[in-house]
């Protein structure tokens, strides 16, 4: 904590460093012991000279978006976590239909920004939580589409922070799989190529996933979406194999497996991160057990476990 401290009096951070920050606050899950420190960083310029900082120092760091596809620890986060939400600017590139949006913008808001503007395309993923930076970064899919379908680059400040712009090859992206998982860059920015629309028609498929989402009940209880991936070769979705193995509505302390949609465990008030990883375990070894499947988690398990 010390070192991290120091650290931080080198640059002149806008915001304060917030010391044992309860990482719950941060997490769509509502779960997660003390980061040692946590800044929410200003803007590109602030992040550039910190991870510079950071990567001379060698001290672990954790890069936050919405906090919308983890479990951290309920013993936290060592080293600091930087809170991208800061780099939140959105605009159209001149004379095309690209939108240029920056990893801590909200995909909602970009889409809604993208609707304003008559451009469609990202619509599929309104209403799923999570930001620009983590959505590419997990490649987030959703609806038969997946965001890399709609990238055109993506701006990172790489191992040595410095600036790049990574050309997106589709055949670098898979289901729920992106180059980044591979690397140790921050995704500054992601441009999205989107087509010329009509603003009611975009709003109207928007507005129709986000129903379809609150009809499912993703909005219900506090958690992180699916746990596990999908696996083409089990034949059905995963929620349907939890399903099958009888353990809808399983509870561990505060912490279930969801009666509405057996992928999701959900936090029904004061769960904590090692009640949810042992309803994931349990699933797991069921799996195994009954159908030898070896599921594969999607949520990540983040900080000192
Ligand atoms: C109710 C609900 C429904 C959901 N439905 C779906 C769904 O339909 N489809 C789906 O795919 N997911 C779904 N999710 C999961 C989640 O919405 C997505 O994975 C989302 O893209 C996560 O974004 P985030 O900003 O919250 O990432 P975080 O959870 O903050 O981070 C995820 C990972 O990305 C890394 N990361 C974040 N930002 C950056 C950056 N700028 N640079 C480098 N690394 C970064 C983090 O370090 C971490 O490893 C759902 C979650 C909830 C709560």
């Amino acid at each position: 904590v010390q070192t991290v401290g120091e650290l931080l009096k080198k640059i002149n951070n806008a915001n304060p460093v917030l010391f044992d920050e309860p990482m719950r606050r941060h997490t769509s899950f509502r779960i997660g012991g003390p980061a040692d420190a946590y800044l929410r960083v200003r803007d590109e310029e602030e992040l550039r000279r910190l991870f510079a900082l950071i990567l001379e120092a060698e001290l672990p760091y954790f890069i936050l978006g919405e906090g919308a596809n983890i479990l951290v620890s309920d013993r936290g986060i060592r080293g600091i976590v930087l809170d991208l939400a800061g780099l939140n600017t959105c605009r159209l590139a001149p004379e095309s239909s690209t939108i240029i949006a920056g990893a801590g913008c909200s995909m909602s808001a970009v889409i809604e920004q993208a609707r304003d503007w008559g451009l469609a395309g990202l619509e599929f993923a309104y209403a799923m939580p999570g930001s620009v930076g983590g959505s590419i970064y997990m490649n987030a899919r959703c609806y038969g589409t997946s965001v890399a379908d709609r990238l055109e680059y993506v701006d990172i400040l790489d191992e040595n922070a410095g600036c790049m712009r990574w050309p997106v090859r589709q055949e670098d992206f898979g289901y729920k799989h992106s180059p980044f998982q591979a690397r140790k860059s921050v995704i500054l920015a992601g441009a999205f190529r989107l087509t010329p629309g009509e603003g009611e028609q975009i709003d109207a498929r928007m507005q129709s996933f986000k129903t379809d989402r609150e009809q499912k009940g993703h909005f219900l209880f506090p958690c992180a979406g699916s746990v596990f991936k999908n696996n083409r070769d089990f034949g059905r979705p995963t929620g349907k194999i939890i399903d099958e193995l009888g353990l809808k509505g399983t509870r561990i302390g505060d912490a279930e497996i969801s009666n509405f949609h057996a992928n999701i465990i959900i936090n029904r008030g004061n769960a904590r991160a090692d009640e949810v990883l042992a309803l994931i375990q349990l699933i797991e070894e069921r799996a195994r057990h009954s159908f030898a499947y070896t599921l594969e988690r999607e949520l990540l398990l983040v900080g000192d476990w």
